[in-house]
């Protein structure tokens, strides 16, 4: 039996996700996940389309390494998706 992730803890991964940088459980975890959830498939979505445009715009510079943590916060502050910090 796995544990049902939450909405919080998808989100928190997503861009984990986005970049392959998870592991294969917890990739898996999150796949089911957006299955279930229509809110997080959304964002899934909103976010996956951003990042692939990013990618090709950036894919001839140097990207410096805080880049992909200020575009994740930008994200999550323009697009209003509430995540409640413990
Ligand atoms: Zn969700």
């Amino acid at each position: 039996m796995i544990d049902q992730m939450t909405c919080k803890e998808t989100f928190r991964r997503l861009d984990d996700f986005l970049d392959h940088q998870l592991s294969e459980s917890e990739c898996l975890l999150v796949q089911e996940h957006l299955e279930i959830c229509a809110i997080c498939a959304v964002e899934f979505k909103f976010e996956a389309s951003i990042w692939s445009e990013v990618r090709a715009k950036l894919q001839h510079i140097i990207v410096p390494p805080n880049l992909r943590e200020k575009v994740s916060l930008l994200l999550r502050e323009t697009h209003c998706f509430e995540i409640d910090e413990e």
